[in-house]
């Protein structure tokens, strides 16, 4: 099953968040079974990324909201894994500085939008500016009710850059969030990963869905797709985000280039340093 066209927000279409289940797995019933798959799109990923990277001609911007605990940070690593360190970077964007905020909201992310050859992951991205500034008033409306049409044009002009840009909403339950929260008070080594404000933040859970709706009914565009990815199950979110990287990176066509040099020439040199050694 083609997972990026089931997940995909159809452009221009409203979406209804509480309709989509988070619990979904359509069809897989466990990890078990999944499993073949999840190493295969590693395998996939490895290759896909060597030829982007060698081809050296377009880019691959993967941006990655969520509520707290629904697992960027796990998608990351896995996503990651499998790639070459050196063609790939992970930017998070917490909140602004004195220095970001003094200047317009696109301005920190624009210099990180990644270059020819290069994957980045937004862990949190310029969709905070129609987030958790909406729901927390960081802004006046008639400011933030503006960035959904600047994002995508901004977003327009870094596609026409050669820049695929595939936008991930891991979706959990609030009940899954509460459990995952628990486990991080219990667990010393998650210990570290509670911030002050994460049970309090689930008061705004409606407002945040609210948000969550409008942004990715307005920003999900052809050059610029949304996918809503059930994510209460890890490794249904892992397979999920992976199968549609995969989708998206063969569908770019990357060619390795021709070797610049002329091979035949560099052969008898090698011949002939053969025959010396
Ligand atoms: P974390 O990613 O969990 O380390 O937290 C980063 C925090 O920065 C989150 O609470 C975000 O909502 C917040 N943040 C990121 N971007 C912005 C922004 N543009 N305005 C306000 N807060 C932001
Ligand atoms: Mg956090």
């Amino acid at each position: 099953m083609k997972l990026a066209k089931f997940f995909e927000a159809k452009p221009g279409r409203s979406i209804n968040l509480r309709k989509i289940d988070p619990d979904d797995t359509v069809g897989f019933k466990s990890k078990k079974q999944a499993l073949a798959q999840l190493a295969e799109n590693k395998k996939l990923l490895t290759e896909l990324q060597y030829k982007l990277y060698a081809e050296s001609k377009q880019s691959l911007l993967v941006v990655l909201q969520a509520m707290d605990a629904a697992g960027k940070d796990g998608v990351i690593n896995h996503v990651m894994a499998p790639m070459n360190p050196q063609g790939c970077r992970v930017q998070g964007f917490k909140k602004p500085t004195p220095e970001e905020r003094a200047h317009d909201f696109l301005w920190r992310v624009h210099k990180h939008a990644p270059k020819d050859g290069e994957v980045v992951i937004f862990n949190r991205s310029h969709y905070e500016d129609v987030l958790v500034v909406r729901v927390h008033d960081l802004a006046p409306k008639k400011i933030w009710s503006k960035r959904y049409g600047m994002i995508n044009e901004f977003e327009k002009l870094l596609a026409s850059n050669n820049t695929r840009i595939v936008k991930f909403f891991l979706h959990i339950s609030k009940e899954e969030q509460l459990k995952r929260f628990k486990k991080r008070l219990d667990d010393p080594a998650k210990n570290w990963k509670i911030s002050d404000s994460d049970y309090a933040e689930r008061a705004y859970w409606d407002k945040y869905m609210d948000a969550f709706e409008d942004t990715i009914s307005k920003c999900s565009t052809k050059h610029a797709p949304w996918y809503v990815i059930p994510a209460n199950h890890k490794w249904f979110r892992n397979l999920a985000v992976s199968s549609i990287l995969v989708e998206t990176m063969r569908s770019m066509k990357m060619e390795i280039p021709e070797p610049s040099v002329d091979l035949d020439e560099i052969r008898k040199l090698a011949d002939a340093a053969a025959e010396e050694a």
